[in-house]
């Protein structure tokens, strides 16, 4: 697979549109000019890559619009050597824009197969978050808690109490919680006991799976 000069073009164009809806975060716009979006989705999707679309990837997932990427990396204003928890590594994209604003990623997959695929791909193509877990994202990561930031890439029908505990104080969660549609919801811990909740408009993504038996 390559990345030619064309691709930059239509990534740049990606970045531009990305503008035009609301993101004006430097290091999130320059992530996209940068990362190959098209080698993480199907060759057969290659002339899609930098539409502002969401796709298959392996075991019935999605790689998220490149608008919710970019807001979600902004929304929680990743500073470099922020200590990260992403759930939901699915293609890695996500996974990529936080690591080229220089945040120490730990990233949690809990489908075996997209866990085995990305956690190959991404080191191939330079991308090493810290660690790669194959596990469930309803538990967090406790070993390696406290995290500056943690983000969710799947819909939670509920928001987990684990991810909240495993917050730094001044940390931020941000997770979309409902069923069918959800409302992106920022969560930040002001001390140990108390959170302040924003809720910051609707998003589609796939459902985050409880832990099968
Ligand atoms: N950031 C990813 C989004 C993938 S879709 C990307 O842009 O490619 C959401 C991902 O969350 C899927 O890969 C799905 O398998 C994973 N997921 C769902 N429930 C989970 C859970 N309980 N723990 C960890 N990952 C989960």
């Amino acid at each position: 697979m390559r990345d030619t000069i064309k691709h930059q073009g239509l990534r740049n164009q990606l970045a531009s549109i990305l503008e035009a809806k609301g993101i004006d975060n430097t290091s999130v716009l320059n992530a996209v000019k940068k990362i190959p979006r098209h080698l993480f989705i199907d060759s057969s999707f290659e002339s899609h890559a930098y539409q502002d679309k969401a796709f298959p990837i392996a075991a019935d997932q999605t790689i998220s619009h490149p608008y919710t990427v970019a807001f979600q990396s902004q929304v929680l204003d990743i500073q470099p050597d922020d200590k990260v928890l992403e759930i939901g590594t699915g293609s890695g994209y996500q996974t990529a824009v936080l690591l080229e604003m220089k945040a120490e990623v730990y990233t949690i997959e809990r489908q075996r197969e997209l866990f085995k695929k990305t956690s190959l791909f991404l080191p191939k193509i330079g991308y090493k978050p810290k660690r790669f877990i194959f596990g469930d994202g309803y538990i967090g990561l406790q070993e390696k808690a406290p995290f500056d930031k943690i983000i969710v890439t799947a819909g939670a029908p509920y928001v987990p109490n684990p991810l909240l505990a495993q917050l730094k104080i001044g940390g931020m969660l941000l997770i979309p919680v409902g069923e069918k549609t959800q409302i992106m919801t920022l969560f930040y811990r002001k001390s140990a006991q108390e959170f302040e909740k924003k809720e910051l408009g609707d998003f589609k993504f796939v459902p985050m799976l409880q832990k099968k038996n």
